[in-house]
């Protein structure tokens, strides 16, 4: 019976992503919907069981599972624009399809359950950051954080001037944007990880997707927490985040709380398992 419990995590998560197949796949009559997020939960709950088995590469496994299966079938092979100029675009033709769907649940209303979980398992942007040497930034947090907005604002003025100017087949302009929109993300991604000596350095100053997930993630209902009676202030979970947060405070307004991408880091690195 305590075996079982110990597993419950990963059968949780399944039975989420199923119960989200599922529904879409009967509401949407699609049967991809069903192929999709079964895929995508059964690649999460490898993670969370190979983490409970104490396997050190778990959240690398699922981040390119998923981060693979999105960028190179979804995005290269199927056409599908899951960047946030792929989400505008079927938001302002008003189709609730695959981008849309998938920014609603990973990205805006998901965060509310699972925080910044799509950040540490599944984006195919920090899944080549993540190879980078800088896993724990070696130089202090800069206020460069205003430039998300620039970027989120560029996202929108774009797609939204293609519409304007009536300019045709905008479908293959976004396919191509998803092209040249990675390629840039890695190019940026890859030098400021180097010029700033932090992996993920992308993620706290540029990525216009945090426009979402940051405020969303303040509810998350799945977050880091720390048994204060157990912690001995060693500082050493502190050490080892990647995006400098202050776990050990619990309150929803600690520093940084809406960076955590519950890559565990801390988790692993307590002595005293006070997280
Ligand atoms: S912040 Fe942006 S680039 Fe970084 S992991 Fe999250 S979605 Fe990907
Ligand atoms: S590593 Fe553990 S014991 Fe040390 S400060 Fe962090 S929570 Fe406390
Ligand atoms: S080390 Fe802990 S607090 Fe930092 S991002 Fe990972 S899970 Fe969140």
């Amino acid at each position: 019976m305590k075996e079982l419990k110990k597993y419950l995590p990963p059968i949780i998560m399944l039975l989420v992503f199923e119960t989200v197949a599922v529904t879409l796949w009967l509401t949407k009559h699609n049967l991809f919907y069903l192929f999709n997020f079964t895929y995508i939960g059964l690649s999460v709950s490898v993670g969370v069981f190979l983490f409970i088995k104490k396997y050190k590469y778990a959240r690398r496994i699922t981040q390119l599972l998923v981060g693979l299966y999105m960028l190179v079938y979804l995005g290269i092979i199927s056409n599908e624009n899951m960047q946030i100029e792929g989400f505008w675009y079927y938001l302002f033709t008003g189709v609730f399809e695959a981008a849309t769907i998938h920014y609603a649940v990973a990205k805006i209303f998901g965060p509310i359950l699972f925080g910044r979980g799509w950040c540490g398992y599944a984006c195919w942007t920090a899944m080549v950051l993540d190879f980078l040497p800088y896993k724990v930034p070696e130089k202090p947090r800069k206020k460069l954080g205003w430039i998300r907005y620039l970027t989120f604002t560029a996202s929108v003025v774009f797609v939204g001037a293609l519409f304007l100017a009536k300019v045709g087949n905008i479908e293959r302009i976004m396919f191509w944007a998803f092209i040249i929109g990675n390629i840039l993300y890695y190019a940026v991604g890859i030098m400021l990880a180097f010029a700033f000596k932090d992996n993920r350095a992308f993620c706290k100053y540029i990525c216009p997707i945090t426009v979402f997930l940051k405020p969303m993630s303040y509810f998350a209902l799945i977050r880091i927490k720390c048994d204060k009676e157990k912690c001995i202030s060693c500082g050493k979970c502190k050490r080892v985040c990647p995006m400098n947060v202050d776990m050990t405070d619990n309150s929803r307004k600690r520093e940084n709380g809406t960076e955590c991408i519950l890559c565990m880091e801390c988790v692993k690195n307590c002595p005293k398992d006070a997280l």
